[in-house]
């Protein structure tokens, strides 16, 4: 069996960016004083346990951190109310909101400000989502192209929409959404996924091996969206070596490996010398 390690792989900039500032953090914190973190930092789970050991108490609500803790936010951002509520409650804030991230809600906020009625083209109950829904209460939400076939906008809406995107959706689906929303509507767009999607997304859609191995939480929106747009006729996906170790590659010629935004190097480097042992 022949393996291809697909390029880029490591964490993403927005990813190490928020780790950064979370181990920076995590040398003020102790046993009394934890770091909370609103939501997981990022969605992986090895991260996520790295950081549990090093103090981190991860909440999934604002009313489960106490009044004047260190919060931290998650690269996903969030709701504009949420950073009030939190600074009202004297809570000691770090953002780790991926700037990417940020420009979409500052995207979303112009529009909304603008008068044009807001799209943003994700999932809804995802938490990057939650929070550019903050900036524009009354956005509609649309997944699909079927979604934006049947949006209905209430009668008093502004015909004109804006529309933005979660930065991890598959890159080929914003187009088509975005495509059929202008079929129906005048259309301002800034949706698009952040570049750390879009070359993980171009690299696997251009591999032409028999097999693909994607290494990233099944959590994780961009490891799902990496698994979805793969053209390899089998798709594995391991978040863990427990999950790697109960992969069966019999049959196997040639396995590219590519992994999630979030997921470690260490985790691709010990994933990519087990499966060169299976062979
Ligand atoms: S995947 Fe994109 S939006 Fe998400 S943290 Fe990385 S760079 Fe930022």
């Amino acid at each position: 069996m022949t393996i291809t390690v697909l390029e880029p792989h490591g964490f993403c900039a927005g990813v190490a960016g928020a780790l950064r500032k979370a181990v920076s953090a995590a040398e003020e914190a102790s046993p009394e004083s934890p770091i909370y973190c609103l939501h997981e930092l990022v969605h992986n789970e090895l991260v996520v346990a790295d950081l549990r050991r090093r103090g981190f108490v991860f909440v999934d609500d604002l009313s489960e951190v106490p009044d004047g803790a260190t919060l931290l936010f998650s690269a996903h951002g969030v709701a504009p109310s949420v950073r009030d509520e939190a600074l009202a409650r004297g809570m000691k804030l770090i953002d780790a909101t991926c700037p990417f991230v940020m420009r979409v809600h500052r995207a979303a906020r112009a529009f909304r400000e603008s008068g044009l009625s807001v799209v943003i083209i994700g999932k809804r109950s995802h938490a990057e989502v939650q929070g550019i829904l903050g900036e524009a209460p009354d956005a509609a939400v649309v997944g699909s192209v079927d979604d934006a076939r049947r949006l209905s906008l209430p009668p008093d809406a502004p015909r004109r929409l804006g529309v933005v995107s979660q930065t991890t959706m598959n890159a080929d689906d914003v187009k088509e959404i975005v495509a059929a929303l202008s079929s129906r509507f005048e259309v301002e767009t800034l949706a698009e996924v952040c570049n750390a999607t879009k070359e993980r997304q171009d690299a696997v859609k251009a591999f032409d091996g028999d097999a693909l191995l994607v290494l990233g939480s099944a959590t994780s929106s961009n490891t799902s969206r990496l698994c979805e747009v793969s053209r390899a006729g089998k798709v594995f996906r391991a978040g863990s070596m427990d999950e790697l170790r109960a992969i069966d590659f019999s049959g196997v010629a040639d396995l590219g490996i590519t992994s999630g935004a979030s997921t470690p190097e260490s985790f691709l480097e010990e994933a990519v010398a087990s499966v060169k042992c299976k062979v």
